[in-house]
């Protein structure tokens, strides 16, 4: 690895380990907590209506759902419908304004239905869809444009967190995902891969100090708006681990897939970030 970057990050680390001692924060931030669920390709029409129908307010939490792509409008014009508080966001969305991509869907589109959100550069589209960090920077500005907030997903592999390597891939994600973009303006996911789907989650404490790392470096970027950044966990996180991150000072909710398929569930994560907030 490059010295000087070997240095930053040295750094990094310290400044975190400093800022966050890693303890339950107690205080409330000022930061929107947000719990989002992550389906997937996963759920019928009928299956998201009764989950919607079933689905209370955040009660002070930011709640996303994000359906796949076919079920954004209808989605919207429930909850819309229904007068209710919660917000429907995409998984994707491509880079490019309009034009000659089979299958892509424009953020334009997105906001003109009704999403407020979008999930940019998840470990799986990564993976199989080869995102790379200047697409998730381009389709990041591209959501910016057209009035939706990115959740722009980052996260170590397994080998990379066995190669020690965790803080540098953060970090490589970070400044690209971030390149000519105000950082106050996206939500981060912290979503370690071996994580997700796992059943085996980051501990809260491992999460918290990942978290405070990542604050580390957007301090660097940006001092004064560093502390307003929305920082999430992600990665099997459930009812029963919830309670832990919720209680972490840089844990500013969660993104959940598995568990937010069932509502009551999903809810239950829901009440434990409602309680802080
Ligand atoms: C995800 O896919 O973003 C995710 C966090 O999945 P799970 O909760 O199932 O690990």
């Amino acid at each position: 690895m490059d010295q000087s970057i070997k240095a930053y990050i040295k750094l990094l680390v310290q400044e975190a380990v400093q800022q966050s001692p890693g303890l339950p924060g107690s205080l409330p931030t000022g930061r929107t907590q947000y719990v989002i669920a992550n389906w997937k390709m996963n759920k019928t029409l009928q299956e998201m209506l009764d989950f919607l129908q079933q689905l209370k307010e955040g009660n002070g939490v930011e709640v996303v759902v994000c359906p796949p792509a076919p079920l954004l409008y209808p989605a919207k014009l429930y909850v819309q419908g229904q007068n209710k508080d919660i917000h429907i966001g995409a998984q994707n969305t491509h880079q490019e304004e309009n034009g000659a991509y089979t299958g892509e869907t424009a953020a334009s589109l997105l906001k003109e239905i009704g999403c407020s959100h979008c999930i940019i550069g998840h470990s799986e589209r990564r993976q199989y869809a080869q995102e790379d960090d200047a697409t998730v920077n381009l389709k990041a500005k591209q959501a910016l444009k057209r009035g939706l907030t990115p959740i722009i997903c980052i996260g170590e592999t397994l080998q990379q967190k066995q190669q020690n390597q965790t803080e540098k891939v953060l970090t490589t994600q970070m400044l690209g995902a971030l390149e000519g973009i105000d950082a106050s303006e996206v939500v981060f996911a912290y979503e370690p891969v071996w994580a997700i789907g796992t059943g085996e989650s980051a501990t809260a404490e491992e999460a918290q100090r990942i978290h405070a790392y990542i604050r580390a470096v957007l301090a660097h970027l940006d001092k004064e708006n560093a502390e307003k950044v929305s920082i999430l966990y992600g990665g099997s996180v459930n009812e029963n681990n919830a309670q832990e991150f919720a209680a972490m000072t840089d844990i500013d909710g969660v993104l959940v897939g598995g568990a937010s398929l069932k509502v009551d569930s999903f809810q239950k994560i829901i009440a434990v970030f409602a309680k802080g907030a």
